[in-house]
């Protein structure tokens, strides 16, 4: 028999490449699609997968679909990474992000335990939930919360959920404590691929310059085709637990211009960026760099792409798609 897994935000980032993971592994996926009037398989198309997932509808925001869902499926896995999950747009949204990343998680944790208490589940945590807190510096599994958004505080409710389903009904619930990360499908909102992709429009004349926020945030950008397997592996482990997953190293945004631009073989990059305003935050957070040291011991987990590596490849694939 096939292993079974549900995958929510299978239209996201992460979801398409954890789906390409799985499929290797001979895993039956499905993919939890919410409605919409037309749904966009583009990232799914991109890695060439589109077809072979098994859609299944529900949204996270309505218990009744997920409880529905579980009782139907009985996956051996489910690995939760639907939310509303742009950090500015939550200071917009509080609320829809609140009842998506907490309540949501709540309403399938419940379905778990009411219909499928043997299912194994990974819950998507984040490096906001640390905020402004660090021990030495970098953030580990012992540095306490201090979220700095209704994003971070929203994704903290999930975390201790996550937690308490596992210490009081014996769920195998883990959480993984990701720490940015970015591939060529990554949302064009997010600061990487907005920087790539307009590198790669300046590159090819369509634009003159890029406006940015903050550019002294420092963050610890990996690639999110190598943070999959380590939520897999959190899910093959003897006993549920939760790992922060990051690179250990830091850069900060002018980093990530400075490398964008050098993609293309441009050095002075300040000729092209302009500061705006409108994409600082009500409330920033610095700094966040990972000490993923557990997940190394524990997962033998190592990422395999480096910074340089994955601006690169996020530059040449918005150029071709750019051409096309
Ligand atoms: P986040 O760490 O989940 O908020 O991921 P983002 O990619 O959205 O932002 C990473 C960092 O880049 C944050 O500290 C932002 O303030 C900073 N930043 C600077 N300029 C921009 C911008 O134009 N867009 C975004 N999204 N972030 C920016």
């Amino acid at each position: 028999m096939k292993k079974t897994a549900l995958v929510t935000g299978i239209l996201g980032q992460d979801g398409p490449y954890l789906a390409k993971y799985l499929l290797e592994k001979r895993y039956k996926v499905y993919g939890m699609i919410r409605r919409y009037s037309a749904p966009n398989f583009t990232n799914l198309d991109y890695l060439g997968i589109t077809k072979e997932i098994d859609y299944v509808d529900a949204d996270l925001t309505d218990q009744s679909s997920l409880l529905r869902l579980i009782k139907l499926l009985h996956p051996d896995e489910v690995y939760n990474l639907a939310a509303q999950s742009f950090v500015k747009a939550s200071f917009e949204q509080p609320v829809l992000t609140t009842n998506t990343n907490s309540l949501g998680v709540l309403y399938l944790l419940e379905s778990i335990r009411l219909f499928s208490p043997t299912s194994k589940f990974y819950q998507a945590s984040t490096s906001e939930m640390f905020g402004t807190n660090h021990t030495n510096g970098i953030q580990d599994e012992n540095t306490p919360f201090h979220p700095r958004s209704p994003y971070g505080v929203s994704k903290v409710f999930a975390y201790w959920m996550t937690v308490n389903y596992r210490e009081a009904y014996n769920i195998f619930a883990c959480n993984g404590v990701l720490f940015n990360h970015e591939s060529p499908i990554r949302g064009i909102q997010f600061v990487t691929r907005k920087v790539t992709d307009g590198v790669a429009r300046i590159k090819l004349g369509l634009e003159k310059d890029i406006r940015l926020g903050n550019l002294d945030a420092i963050r610890d950008w990996g690639f999110a085709g190598d943070y999959v397997e380590a939520m897999y592996l959190m899910l093959q482990q003897d006993k549920p637990d939760d790992y922060v997953v990051g690179t250990g190293v830091g850069h900060s945004v002018k980093d990530l211009v400075k490398a964008a631009f050098k993609a293309i073989g441009i050095s002075n990059w300040q000729d092209y960026v302009k500061q705006d305003p409108r994409f600082m935050r009500p409330a920033e957070v610095p700094k966040l760099v990972a000490n993923p040291e557990k997940a190394h011991k524990v997962l033998g987990w190592k990422p395999k792409v480096s910074f340089e590596e994955l601006i690169k490849m996020m530059v040449e694939a918005d150029i071709k798609r750019l051409k096309k």
